[in-house]
């Protein structure tokens, strides 16, 4: 397939903002694509070149980008920087250099995708003496043979960042009506939260048919898409929703952890699937010791403890040993961890994950010798809510962050990648007034004035919509920054700049400054209110209103584990707003 067909395609779905809209274009892509091309059309769609877990690194200096794109086009350097520095988008740039190109050369070459595809990839998996020019002269190459529309979305796609906001979910809609039916559709999703691949998940589909998604099976070394929890604001609510009886574990505040383990090596992902193996070698000497069995999946929360005290330490204490500048040794030493382990989703060659809670616990018991830094997260099982207060003031007392219920039904299944009713949390900050802390989206921000001058002063943030696929403004945030953290919001930020309100953003206030939809904050606010000026929820509750948060305070913690899309939703903050009604 042409690559222009895909890139002409982009430009299309990049116009709307309607997920069904999206769905269609993509549809009347798909149809377009030989069964030999849908892995790399679906992933260059998702704007990879592997699943997450493969841990493939797009991202190309901006540099050499430019550079590439003087070389191509040989529109004049300083034009090229003030192309650059009008939006930051490198999309962008090489769309204009390619379109004021002065002549055209006969000996251009007609991009596929496969072409496209294969030199992204040898883009990426380069590195060492050389490498730099040979990516210079691929990219320059590509950007020479491209008319400015696929110009535009290779620099984007090498950039990390394509800006199409097509959700995995849109994507399956998508897959369903194009080669099923959509009442397939949660097939298609079940064997993408198996296997964590929809490019696979696609080309078997398009091949094989439904039919075919059946030999989608766990395996260990490939992580499946975690299971979610519902949330309720009382113990008594929890306890009649799961049946009157239920398992209350120790919530454990650190990273999400999925082992994978097999005789001779041990692999780790996180929430977001990605593989932290490498920055994690002490986990997996001690997981290696404790496990007893041949092959498992398990799952569980690295914790930081402080090896004096032997006491949890706070989660941020964990992402030391995640940022690269960080020599790796000193970090395991001064940085120890341990794991509390909570599930079991497979174990010597048999997937768990339709198996009861019960026993999947079981299993883990079994196949796991507790030691100071593996256990198993703490549990109690009861039908009595004095009981549970009781336990939930315990773990609160101790730092917890709160207790996870968990269903004890014959159908307590693990269900990968949803949200359900078989976990619910219950955390500490229910007792306030409004009812929990919420995550939201950074989608803008506001020049500071006073201390805060040349800096941001305050951040317009967002809930996220997963029915309009749209992010929903709620609150302007700007009491809980400490200086540290002040100085480093551009950092955080300014990657994600973009010159107008994003596309996917429903804004009615006006910002000095906008980002794409992708940083998280954890937030306190005081009560929900409604208000005429946030779009979140708009006319759900009263006509010409949406939810707004009072006296929004930051926590301190930054959300790296969520994506904007995992964020809290809308919904969630309309069922936060008439609990507290009520
Ligand atoms: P939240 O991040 O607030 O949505 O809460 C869900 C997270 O709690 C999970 O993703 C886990 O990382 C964490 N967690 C801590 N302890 C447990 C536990 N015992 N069972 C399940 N999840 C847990």
């Amino acid at each position: 397939m042409d690559y222009l067909t895909l890139a002409e395609a982009y430009e299309k779905i990049e116009a709307t903002r309607s997920r069904l809209e999206m769905a269609d274009l993509l549809v009347e892509l798909l149809r377009q694509v030989p069964v030999d091309e849908v892995e790399m059309v679906i992933l260059l769609t998702q704007g990879k070149l592997a699943p997450d877990f493969k841990g493939v690194e797009m991202g190309i200096a901006e540099k050499l980008a430019l550079k590439a794109i003087y070389e191509a086009t040989r529109v004049n350097e300083t034009e090229i920087q003030k192309l650059w520095l009008r939006d930051g988008d490198l999309g962008n740039v090489a769309f204009e250099a390619v379109s004021r190109k002065k002549q055209t050369s006969l000996f251009t070459e007609h991009l596929s995708v496969k072409m496209v595809f294969r030199n992204l990839e040898q883009i990426a998996g380069s590195s060492g003496a050389g490498s730099q020019d040979m990516k210079l002269k691929l990219l320059a190459k590509m950007m020479h043979d491209s008319s400015p529309v696929e110009a535009k979305y290779i620099a984007r796609t090498l950039a990390g960042k394509l800006r199409l906001g097509i959700a995995d979910m849109t994507l399956i809609d998508a897959l369903a009506i194009a080669y099923a039916s959509k009442e397939e559709r949660d097939a298609i999703e079940r064997a993408y939260n198996t296997c964590s691949d929809l490019a696979r998940v696609a080309t078997i589909l398009a091949g094989d048919g439904l039919g075919g998604l059946e030999n989608i099976k766990l395996e260990v070394g490939i992580p499946l898409r975690a299971m979610l929890a519902e949330r309720l604001p009382g113990i008594p609510e929890i306890l009649e929703k799961l049946g009157g009886k239920c398992a209350f574990e120790y919530k454990y505040d650190g990273l999400r952890i999925q082992a994978h383990i097999r005789k001779d090596k041990i692999q780790l992902f996180t929430r977001q699937l990605e593989d932290v193996t490498g920055q994690f070698p002490d986990l997996v000497e001690i997981l290696g010791k404790s496990f007893k069995g041949k092959a498992a999946v398990l799952e569980g929360e690295c914790v930081p403890v402080d090896i004096n005290t032997g006491e949890m330490l706070p989660f941020q204490t964990v992402s030391k040993r995640r940022g690269r500048k960080y020599e790796l040794t000193s970090a395991v030493t001064e940085y120890p961890v341990m794991l509390y382990l909570f599930d079991c989703l497979y174990l010597e060659g048999g997937d768990l994950t339709q198996t009861p809670y019960t026993n999947r616990r079981k299993m883990l018991k079994k196949c796991i010798k507790e030691t100071e830094r593996v256990k198993l997260a703490e549990v109690l099982i009861t039908d009595d809510a004095e009981e549970a207060e009781e336990y939930f003031r315990k773990v609160i007392g101790k730092g917890g962050e709160g207790i996870m219920a968990k269903s004890l039904a014959p159908d307590s299944y693990y269900r990968a990648g949803s949200r359900g009713w078989n976990w619910i949390k219950f955390k500490r900050d229910y007792k306030s007034e409004m009812n929990d802390t919420v995550d939201l989206v950074v989608v803008g921000a506001f020049s500071g004035k006073g201390r805060r001058a040349g800096n941001y002063g305050a951040l317009l943030m967002a809930t996220y919509n997963p029915e309009r696929g749209i992010f929903e403004t709620v609150t302007k945030l700007g009491s809980g920054f400490d200086d540290a953290m002040l100085a480093l919001l551009p950092e955080l930020l300014d990657t994600h700049k973009t010159d107008k309100v994003h596309r996917l953003v429903d804004s009615k206030m006006q910002a000095d400054y906008w980002f794409e939809p992708s940083v998280v904050l954890e937030v306190k606010g005081a009560e929900i209110t409604l208000s005429p000026i946030h779009t979140c929820g708009w006319e759900l509750v009263r006509k010409n209103s949406g939810l707004a948060i009072r006296f929004p305070r930051y926590t301190g913690k930054v959300r790296q584990d969520k994506p904007a899309e995992e964020a809290t939703s809308t919904d969630e903050m309309l069922a936060m707003y008439e609990m507290q009604a009520k």
